[in-house]
């Protein structure tokens, strides 16, 4: 038997089911396939960022792979709808017979690997597909009457007495080496079209397995003890920053608790509390995937709770603008959003204090925020993106209600205390002292060339509440 291997956003060969299982039944060798799909991508609002982190990820991997003996084949097409006939056009010069991938949950994606299945089937070829991306697989968890999750506590709660029941959930051990190279693997392309990847900061996200094994191993040794009392401090080392090799799949979520769970078990050198608190993390993106399998709306772009689709957005181009440029001047605001689209990565209290901003205080519609993120996140993913917008502007499985709207000082002054994340990123407030640095005066900002508050919160505030309120008194709002 050959295998042929298809990779996603599972780039690694530690704790990879589809390559371990292909490994160990292939008796005539292994191949391993990524498809580079530009167009899609494009449409997918894949940031440059993310494409660059990913084709480093992926030449770390074609490394690895041919220590393997498994070379790794490019190959390129626009869209995911030609992807089944290069697939299966590349088994067959290859001779291999069957074709090992995990799964990915969102609906194009879904799509795109029904058509594969179907036209390798068609083509007397074998499919294997494995769960991978989350630790409990999706279909794990039901509720007492057979249904879906709708609510984290819950979800929460049942995934965890899953896992002390029991559950095996321990990370796979190493592929298999191969006999021998089957052929030459690709080179890693280093342009693909329709993105800038020369803007990007490579230095700031060290590519492949190691570096992400490395940081795991980094963060359980020294800061989840921490991670309870220190995560919500942008201004603090205290996350992993993992969140962009979980995306591409240089680490995988079972690693991470495997991590996490040993450290907790050496106790008070790690600290249960932040250990208990950081899986916690993790079962959010669990539990954000569960939602996109089990509510398909949710990755077409619909509100999770259907009755918001009501909702009247004022959706002001220009503030909108404002937003996305780091221009609102309410400067916490503007420091994750410069922090953003400097380095590809947000603060998660920013990433809620900026889409709370957007969706309460300027009332534009979660989806113009949710495609910004995306197209400048190097960890965007689409399933804790959509739920983290849809959680912020209230329309989601588990979302904030509606009239609990953050303010953007308090937040400010509560997890910024000395404004020193503040000072790093709108540098002209870099002077001013940690009492002003929250909301500086009108003649200070003035003078600083810092804009004004590009709205009264507490009448912002009073308005997304009446637009709320419209909706749950069952008006056309
Ligand atoms: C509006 C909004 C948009 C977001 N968009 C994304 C996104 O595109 N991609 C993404 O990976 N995360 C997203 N998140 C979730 C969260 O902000 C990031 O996962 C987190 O900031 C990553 O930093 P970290 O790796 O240091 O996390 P840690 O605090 O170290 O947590 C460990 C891991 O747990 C997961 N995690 C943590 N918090 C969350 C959460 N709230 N929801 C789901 N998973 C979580 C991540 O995979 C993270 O790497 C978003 C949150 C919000 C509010």
């Amino acid at each position: 038997m050959r295998a042929l291997i298809w990779f996603r956003a599972d780039l690694r060969t530690e704790d990879n089911p589809a390559l371990h299982h292909a490994s160990k039944v292939a008796t005539r060798g292994a191949l391993a396939v990524f498809a580079v799909c530009a167009e899609q991508w494009r449409q997918h609002d894949w940031a440059d960022v993310r494409v660059e982190f990913l084709l480093r990820n992926l030449a770390c991997l074609s490394e690895r792979l041919k220590r393997l003996n498994i070379a790794l084949r490019i190959v390129e097409v626009p869209h995911f709808a030609q992807v089944p006939r290069a697939l299966v056009e590349l088994a067959q010069r290859h001779e291999c017979d069957a074709l090992y991938f995990n799964r990915e949950y969102e609906v194009n994606e879904l799509r795109r690997d029904e058509a594969v299945a179907r036209l390798c089937t068609r083509n007397g070829l074998a499919v294997h597909c494995s769960d991978d991306q989350m630790i409990l697989p999706p279909d794990r968890l039901r509720t007492r009457e057979g249904r879906c999750y709708t609510v984290f506590t819950p979800f929460q709660r049942a995934w965890r007495a899953c896992i002390e029941q029991g559950e095996p959930v321990a990370p796979l051990g190493s592929a298999r080496p191969q006999p021998e190279l089957l052929c030459s693997p690709d080179p890693v392309p280093e342009h693909v079209p329709g993105f800038d990847l020369d803007r990007c900061h490579p230095d700031l996200w060290p590519a492949g397995e190691k570096p992400a094994l490395r940081r795991l191993a980094n963060f359980i040794a020294r800061h989840v003890g921490a991670y309870r009392k220190l995560r919500d401090f942008p201004a603090a080392d205290g996350t992993s920053r993992l969140s962009p090799y979980l995306a591409v799949g240089a680490v995988s979520a079972r690693q991470c608790l495997a991590a996490a769970r040993e450290a907790d078990d050496e106790g008070a050198k790690s600290g249960g509390a932040g250990v208990s608190t950081w899986i916690t993390e993790l079962i959010w993106r669990d539990f954000y995937r569960y939602v996109v399998v089990a509510f398909p709306r949710v990755s077409r772009g619909r509100a999770f709770k259907p009755a918001t689709e009501r909702l009247r957005w004022r959706n002001d181009p220009a503030e909108f603008a404002t937003w996305c440029a780091g221009q609102t001047g309410f400067p916490i605001v503007d420091a994750g959003l410069r922090q953003l689209a400097s380095t590809g990565w947000m603060h998660n209290r920013l990433r809620m204090i900026a889409a709370m901003f957007l969706t309460k205080d300027l009332l534009v519609d979660w989806r113009w925020g949710e495609r910004h993120f995306m197209r400048h996140l190097v960890d965007g993913d689409l399933a804790s993106n959509n739920g983290g917008w849809q959680w912020s502007a209230s329309t989601g499985t588990d979302a904030v209600p509606y009239f609990r709207i953050f303010n953007p000082a308090t937040q400010s002054r509560r997890f910024d205390p000395a404004g020193e994340f503040i000072r790093r990123w709108v540098p002209e407030l870099g002077d001013l002292d940690r009492r002003s640095v929250h909301n500086p005066p009108v003649d200070v900002r003035a003078r600083l060339g810092y804009p004004a508050p590009l709205c009264d919160h507490a009448a912002a505030r009073r308005r997304a509440i009446a637009a709320f309120q419209r909706l749950s008194a069952g008006r056309q709002a």
